[in-house]
């Protein structure tokens, strides 16, 4: 049983990464923006977002949570069937469905986990890389069905969060980002600290030395130090930490998050899935709340609402 802290926390993980993203939509693929000019919740940007409106890393992270908010396991076959066919289903029309994720997606021969992964496998050989950012944005409402304190919890949440981003990113980083991003979520949740290297023995022995310089070499630097390789899934969690560590709020951590520009709204809502497991929902800025709305046709009451059942349901 979660304390009311904790909830409210859990929830923060949620509708934080949703804030950021929308807060950071109008200013995707733009230069970075330093103090003093202010950053708004105004939309705009390349796809001409409403005010508010969140974009692909939220859209992608909803069917996420309404897998949880239906019970069961979120790693079993069935449900990442489901999210394969609900991911498939929302590229059809959405205007900004990310390049590697669109590969993978589309041509499907059936919208099933199996043949999706199989899909990730084959952009990677063809690329020779899949470490994109595009798993990594949407993991954070995971987290919602591992908060019970069970023995094994932290290690299936860990296999939960790699299937998933195996589903479009074949590449090991991506799945290892989504790993510690996970982790250190829950932990955030439950405990209220910052720690994101607790997970770190949930990786391949091999990579554990090289996730320990990248991250303290986040902790030296300045989100906007990642500016050019956001899109990269280490860089983009990089920067994310950088805002999320330096910051003092949960609004100060999506601003930070958003003046490093490029893949802007994908920094921050990876930020603020962390962040907002920090600082809790009632932390997020209520002009932002009021806001806040997306595909498919949500607000952040139903994302609240969503996350409760989730909550409710493990
Ligand atoms: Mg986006």
């Amino acid at each position: 049983m979660l304390t009311t802290e904790q909830t409210d926390r859990a929830i923060g993980a949620v509708i934080g990464s949703a804030a950021g993203d929308a807060l950071g939509a109008g200013y995707e693929f733009r230069p970075a923006v330093p103090e003093p000019t202010p950053i708004r919740m105004a939309g705009g940007g390349s796809f001409g977002w409403a005010p508010g409106e969140w974009t692909d890393d939220t859209s992608m992270a909803v069917p996420i949570l309404r897998t949880l908010a239906r019970g069961g396991d979120p790693a079993s076959e069935e449900a990442l069937d489901g999210l394969v066919a609900a991911w498939a289903d929302w590229a059809r029309t959405a205007p900004d469905v990310g390049i590697q994720t669109r590969n993978v997606l589309t041509g499907l021969e059936a919208r099933v986990a199996s043949h999706a992964r199989a899909a990730a496998r084959q952009e990677h050989e063809y690329k020779g890389q899949s470490a994109g950012n595009g798993s990594l944005m949407r993991t954070a409402p995971l987290v919602l069905g591992y908060l019970t304190g069970a023995v094994g919890e932290e290690l299936r949440l860990a296999e939960a969060a790699r299937a998933i981003s195996d589903l479009t990113h074949y590449e090991s980083d991506a799945g290892d980002a989504c790993v510690l991003w996970c982790v250190a979520i829950r932990h955030a949740v439950l405990t209220g600290e910052l720690d994101v290297l607790r997970g770190l023995d949930l990786l391949d022995l091999e990579k554990r030395r090289l996730w320990v310089d990248r991250l303290v070499t986040a902790e030296h630097s300045e989100p906007v130090d990642f500016t050019d390789s956001n899109g990269w899934v280490v860089s983009a969690m990089q920067a994310a930490y950088s805002a999320v560590r330096r910051s003092s709020s949960l609004e100060d951590a999506l601003v930070r998050a958003v003046r490093t520009g490029n893949d802007a709204d994908t920094v921050a809502a990876i930020a603020g899935g962390l962040a907002g497991a920090l600082h809790g929902a009632a932390a997020l800025p209520g002009e932002w709340r009021e806001l806040l709305h997306g595909w498919p046709s949500l607000r952040a009451d139903d994302l609240v609402a969503l996350s409760e059942q989730a909550l409710a349901t493990h």
